[in-house]
C-alpha cells in the first residue's frame, strides 16, 4: 500500500468515526429534550389548582376553571396575595378573630380560645320535649342548638328515652377557673389535670360543646352518661347530627384528656362523618385537612347524598368560590377550612 493510499484510508476512517459520534450526539440530545418535556408536563399536573372532579365523577361546576394570569397591576395588598387565583375564585380578607369562629375551632391544653365570647342561645328557650336541661341559663351556639334538638328527638323517637339532661354548654373563663380550683381542692391535682381544662383551654368556651347526664325525675338523682346499653344509640348516631364524642379512650394521648363518655362537640357535617370514617379525633382531623390545600387536591366527600368539596387555606390566603354557597371555619391555629356543597 502506498503512503497515498494509507492517507486516504486514514481520512475515510476519521470520517466514519466522526459520523458515528455525530449520530450518537443526536440521539443523546433528543433523549434529553424528551426527558425535559416529560418532566415539565408532570410539573404542570402537580400544580393543578383544585380537584377537578367530584367523587361521583361529575365535572366541577363552571366556576372552577383553570387559572389564568391577569394583566392588571395589583393594588397595594393588605394581605399576601395568592398567586394565580383561578377564574371563578376570589381571595377574601378575614380578620384574626375569624380564626376563632366556625365549627372547627380547635381548643385543647396547648391551644387556648383567647377570651372571645361566642354568640349563644339558651337551650331552655329552644329545646324540644325529648330531653332535659340543667337550668335556664345554659347556652350553646345556634347551630349546636339546632343539631342538639334533632339528635335528641331522633334518640327519643328510637328508644323512647327522654331523661338525657344537658348539664354543661357554653362556659365563661371565670366559671372554668372556679371549676378547676374546686377540682384541685376536692379531688386533687392529678384528677383536675386529667379531666378539667385550664381556664382558656376548655372547649366549653366555644359554645360548641355539651355535657350529657341523665336525670331521674322521680328521685331527682343524676345517673351519669356512660353511653352504654340504652344510651348507646345516641353515641353511635351522634355523627349523623354533626356531633363527635370529643375525647375517645383510644385518642387520649393526642387529645390530652382522659375518656369522657359525656362530652360531645358539634363540628357539623360532613366533618363528623369524615372524622368517624377515618377514625380521627379533632386534633388529627385539623392536621389531615392541611393535606388538602387550595393549591392542591381538594377533599371530596359524599354524605347523605350530598357532595362536598373541602380544602384548607393558610390564614391571610383564603380563597373561596366567587359565586355560590360555601362555609368557612377558622381552626384557631393557622388557617381556615372551606366547605363547598356541590350541586
Ligand atoms: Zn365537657
Amino acid at each position: 500500500m502506498t503512503s497515498q493510499q494509507q492517507k486516504r484510508r486514514n481520512v475515510r476512517r476519521r470520517i466514519f468515526y466522526l459520523k458515528r459520534a455525530a449520530a450518537l450526539g443526536t440521539v443523546i440530545l433528543l433523549t434529553g429534550i424528551l426527558a425535559l418535556l416529560l418532566l415539565s408536563c408532570m410539573a404542570d399536573k402537580s400544580t393543578e389548582p383544585a380537584a377537578q372532579k367530584t367523587q361521583a365523577g361529575q365535572p366541577r361546576p363552571a366556576n372552577a376553571a383553570m387559572p389564568v394570569s391577569r394583566g392588571e397591576a395589583p393594588a397595594a395588598p393588605t394581605v399576601p396575595t395568592v398567586q394565580n387565583v383561578p377564574d371563578g375564585w376570589k381571595q377574601i380578607d378575614l380578620s384574626e378573630s375569624a380564626l376563632r369562629e366556625g365549627t372547627l375551632v380547635l381548643v385543647n391544653n396547648q391551644i387556648a380560645f383567647d377570651d372571645s365570647i361566642p354568640e349563644t342561645v339558651t337551650v331552655y328557650d329552644q329545646k324540644d320535649g325529648s330531653y332535659l336541661v340543667k337550668d335556664i341559663y345554659l347556652s350553646v351556639t345556634q347551630e349546636t342548638m339546632d343539631a342538639l334538638n334533632e339528635w335528641m328527638d331522633a334518640f327519643a323517637a328510637e328508644t323512647g328515652i327522654r331523661d338525657v339532661n344537658i348539664v354543661a354548654g357554653w362556659r365563661s373563663f371565670q366559671d372554668q377557673t372556679g371549676l378547676y380550683e374546686n377540682a384541685v381542692s376536692n379531688r386533687g391535682q392529678a384528677y383536675a389535670d386529667a379531666y378539667i381544662a385550664l381556664p382558656g383551654h376548655s372547649e366549653h368556651h366555644t359554645g360548641l360543646a355539651v355535657d350529657l347526664d341523665t336525670y331521674d325525675v322521680e328521685s331527682g338523682a343524676s345517673g351519669g352518661f356512660d353511653g352504654e346499653e340504652d344510651y348507646a344509640w345516641a353515641v353511635e348516631h351522634a355523627w349523623e347530627f354533626g356531633f363527635i364524642q370529643r375525647y375517645p379512650e383510644a385518642k387520649s394521648e393526642i387529645t390530652g384528656i382522659n375518656f369522657e363518655s359525656w362530652h360531645f362537640r358539634y363540628v357539623g357535617l360532613p366533618h363528623a362523618y369524615v372524622m368517624r370514617s377515618e377514625n380521627l379525633c379533632l386534633e388529627e382531623y385539623i392536621d389531615y385537612l392541611r393535606g388538602y390545600p387550595f393549591s392542591g387536591r381538594h377533599l371530596n366527600v359524599t354524605c347523605f347524598d350530598n357532595n362536598y368539596e373541602i380544602y384548607f387555606c393558610p390564614k391571610d390566603q383564603v380563597v373561596v368560590p366567587s359565586s355560590g354557597d360555601y362555609r368557612v371555619s377558622g381552626n384557631n391555629v393557622d388557617g381556615f377550612i372551606v366547605v363547598i356543597e356541590l350541586p
